[in-house]
């Protein structure tokens, strides 16, 4: 089996199985608590605590689709369009923007998703380089 890696390793830690969910690097703030993704560089959005005050957390990557889109012309080559981009708010908390995959067809404002990760390319070397996205769980889309 060929080695993976994400393709922002600093944003997400794969699990240790293709079947073990990808997990979300995001920060909580040590003065009040906000949890945020992708990590700020300056500090706490919410009570402004310095960057110092925030440390890195791990947030699971399962939520429900809070606005959804389909992006029919944008200006990268990849994603290829057309290709369904969703507000997701994760059960831990916090609101990111994700691109969703598998059959998106009757993904709504309110369904379920969780991540998994979809292969991008490959390293010189033989690495498996591997992109988050979000599909929906259980027949719930
Ligand atoms: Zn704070």
């Amino acid at each position: 089996m060929p080695d993976v890696r994400a393709r922002y390793p600093e944003l997400i830690r794969l699990g240790s199985t293709a079947d073990d969910p990808p997990v979300i690097i995001g920060q909580a703030c040590g003065a009040c608590g906000r949890r945020s993704f992708p990590p700020d560089p300056y500090g706490c959005e919410a009570c402004g605590a310095a960057v110092d005050r925030l440390t890195s957390t791990e947030l699971a990557a399962v939520g429900v689709i809070h606005a959804v889109a389909t992006v029919h012309r944008h200006h990268h080559p990849r994603p290829e369009t057309p290709f369904t981009v969703a507000t997701i708010v994760l059960d831990d908390g916090v609101t990111l923007k994700g691109v969703l995959t598998g059959d998106t067809s009757a993904v709504g404002v309110g369904s379920r998703v969780r991540g998994v990760t979809v292969p991008w390319d490959t390293d010189d070397d033989g690495t498996e380089v591997v992109d988050l996205r979000f599909e929906t769980v259980g027949g719930e889309g």
